[in-house]
């Protein structure tokens, strides 16, 4: 059976403890590999090459590093086919999405941050005629990137790319739910030209290596992208620390439909904004807000239309949902469709897992589904579900819905659809979110500050503020 390693100043190495986890494939419900149970030992091991090589990498001229980026890109788009095969056989999404936004952005993400680290420049604040301030911009220096893994090659490539590119070094801890993407991307990292020790990946779990990491001395910075819990968890540890930390968290994220909408782009969209990675995008639209005209129409309408939708073998090309991504989460889903009964909410469709045959029959599937009748405030409105579930609900007016839009704890990212672009603007002032879509959903600008607010996160990530993120500001004033 393949065994995953991690990869530590330049080499693909055993962990120290010659311990391995099993990786499952959720679409068989078999192990197919297995992965490094790491310690404390491998992280000390990482963090150290990690920290030697940070003189050098930090000096090198801003171009060279930037090649070396464009590399990466360039031998992700190479690899393309094999690399989405394998996201999907890791995580059951539909190789088709993996193949048409996972990977590309993750080579988007590299490209992206290697054109952007040539173009950064910091600010100069001329005082009068007296003196002249500059801000100096230096790398952090050994900066941890920690991923989840609903989105794995391409969140942890929008970690890693911008770490790397201001003149960080890395030590990565991709999740251990979806560990072979990344054990690619460092067979690929040598390839790249990267130099040792400049980008180590460990893998293992959460409680064993992520917080040995967390609470290293030689850690300066935190990137971490995960469940709201283990933020809070993170930021508890590395807060006394005084570590930087950027936290993308959990979300309940509000798609709210006014009746003047342009319908068939909102349907089409909504449906895809529900359902797409079986629900499991952070910033999926599970509360569905219609306006009471328009209400009946669309939940016929949407309840139809997710009737259509294939779930089924993530390997096949018509596949439109694949599957869930462990048993311990699909037992979670299920949990919570369980509770939106108990809670009287109405099952329209969907609700149950799904049996399939041939090589997925053990797999974990389900259906998508949609529920109506229940409260803003209960528990399956409030809480994040992270699966193909979402919830109908009607509302009178723009005030109402702002409201109920705002009642969760997060606020990671609203949709709006309307055709009315100065309620548009109002909503989108008003909602409690860091990422508005007005008429769209996930069309993303890789420039734009991503990131939530309230319990969905601290600090943005992307563009500048990503370049801004992994360097520290040093002000000179110099006396004229
Ligand atoms: P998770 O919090 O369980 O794990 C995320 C990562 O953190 C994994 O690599 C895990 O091993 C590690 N980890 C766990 N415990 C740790 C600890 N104590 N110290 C350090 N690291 C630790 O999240 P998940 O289940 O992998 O991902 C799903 C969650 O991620 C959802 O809540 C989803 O909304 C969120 N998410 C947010 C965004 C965003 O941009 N805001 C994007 C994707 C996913």
């Amino acid at each position: 059976m393949q065994k995953i390693q991690n990869f530590i100043n330049g080499s693909l190495v055993p962990p120290e403890g010659v311990a391995y986890l099993n990786n499952t494939n959720p679409a068989t419900g078999q192990v197919y590999s297995l992965i490094p149970d790491s310690d404390h030992r491998d992280i000390e091991l990482a963090i150290n090459a990690a920290d030697a090589a940070f003189p050098v990498w930090a000096n090198t001229p801003v171009a060279e590093r930037a090649d070396i980026l464009l590399n990466f890109a360039k031998l992700i788009l190479e690899n393309l086919d094999a690399l989405a095969e394998a996201e999907s056989v890791d995580n059951g999404k539909p190789v088709a999405l993996a193949k048409s936004v996972d990977i590309p952005r993750a080579a988007d993400n590299f490209k992206f941050f290697a054109h952007a680290i040539v173009n950064f420049s910091s600010e100069a604040h001329p005082t009068e005629t007296r003196a002249i301030n500059y801000t100096l911009r230096t790398p952090l220096g050994v900066v941890a990137c920690i991923s989840p893994w609903n989105l794995p090659l391409y969140l942890f490539t929008w970690k890693i790319a911008p770490a790397l590119a201001a003149g960080n070094c890395v030590v990565g801890k991709p999740s251990e739910v979806t560990p072979m993407t990344a054990f690619l991307l460092s067979e690929l990292a040598q390839q790249a030209g990267i130099p040792k020790g400049v980008l180590n990946i460990v893998h293992g779990t959460g409680p064993k290596i992520g917080s040995a990491l967390t609470c290293h001395e030689k850690i300066s910075a935190i990137s971490f992208t995960g469940g709201t819990l283990t933020g809070a968890e993170i930021a508890r540890t590395a807060a006394p620390l005084f570590k930087k930390l950027s936290l993308e968290l959990g979300g309940k994220n509000p798609n709210i439909i006014f009746a003047d909408c342009n319908y068939d782009e909102m349907l089409a969209t909504t449906l895809r904004s529900s359902f797409s990675n079986q629900g499991q995008i952070c910033l999926c639209g599970s509360r569905i807000f219609i306006e009471k005209s328009l209400y009946s129409k669309f939940k016929n309408d949407f309840v139809e239309a997710a009737n259509k939708l294939v779930v089924g073998d993530p390997q096949s090309e018509n596949s439109n949902l694949g599957a869930i991504v462990s048993e311990a989460h699909l037992h979670k889903i299920q949990s919570y469709i369980q509770l939106a009964r108990e809670e009287g909410g109405t099952i329209l469709t969907g609700g149950n897992r799904v049996n399939l045959d041939g090589q997925c029959k053990d797999g974990w599937f389900m259906e998508p589904t949609v529920i109506d009748g229940l409260p803003p405030s209960c528990r399956t409105n409030q809480e994040e579900i992270f699966g193909p579930v979402v919830t109908l609900i009607p509302f009178e007016n723009e005030k109402e819905v702002l409201k109920q839009a705002n009642s969760t704890k997060y606020g990671l990212s609203a949709t709006i659809w309307t055709e009315n672009l100065t309620r548009a603007h109002r909503m989108a002032n008003k909602i409690q979110a860091g990422i508005i879509w007005v008429n769209c959903w996930m069309l993303r600008d890789l420039r734009t500050p991503f990131g939530g607010t309230k319990s969905s996160g601290v600090g943005r990530e992307g563009g500048l503020e990503a370049l801004r993120f992994f360097t520290e500001p040093k002000n000179v004033c110099v006396k004229l």
